[in-house]
């Protein structure tokens, strides 16, 4: 995976190529887009002012021993940009996942197979977390599980036109 960095300098991981020819073949296939998305005490974690991919982002404060910052995750499915305010990630290294107002450490759903320490973090989709009505993904930087556990009101059908 190689990295790249925006037109303001800050970092975003491009999907990866493997992913990008594989869904060539599903370009008019539908995807969700998450409209909401909150942290286990309810802050709406949603962030216009960062777009990934056209759509607002999920701001996510991540931590590991004596580093920390802040990305953007896309909220479209699939979709593994992100966009890295503050902080540096490193490939293969797990982060915990925070709320960037309250601190709250986001919830583990499992474990990830892609290495012994990995988890699988989740973020609900209304404000009182249920584990039905969220999403999931692992927390370390480049690996690319990740589902949505259900599809409420909350996400939108749409049709992606140049991922
Ligand atoms: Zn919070
Ligand atoms: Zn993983």
């Amino acid at each position: 995976m190689k990295e790249r960095f925006g037109e303001d300098g800050r970092l975003i991981i491009p999907l990866n190529k493997r992913k990008r020819s594989k869904s060539k073949k599903n370009e008019n296939k539908i995807r969700y887009v998450i409209n909401e998305a909150y942290c286990p005490k309810g802050c709406n974690i949603m962030d216009s002012d960062h777009p990934v991919n056209g759509y607002p982002g999920l701001k996510i404060r991540f931590r590991r021993p004596d580093h920390e910052g802040i990305f953007i995750i896309s909220a479209i499915e699939g979709d593994f940009d992100k966009i890295v305010l503050s902080g540096k990630l490193q490939m293969g290294v797990k982060d915990d996942l925070y709320c960037p107002y309250c601190d709250t450490l986001f919830e583990r759903l499992t474990s990830c197979n892609c290495q012994p320490d990995a988890d699988m973090v989740v973020v609900g989709l209304i404000p009182k977390l249920d584990f039905n009505n969220a999403i999931t993904f692992c927390n370390v930087t480049g690996c690319g599980n990740g589902a949505f556990v259900k599809s409420g009101d909350i996400l939108r059908h749409i049709r992606l036109q140049s991922l």
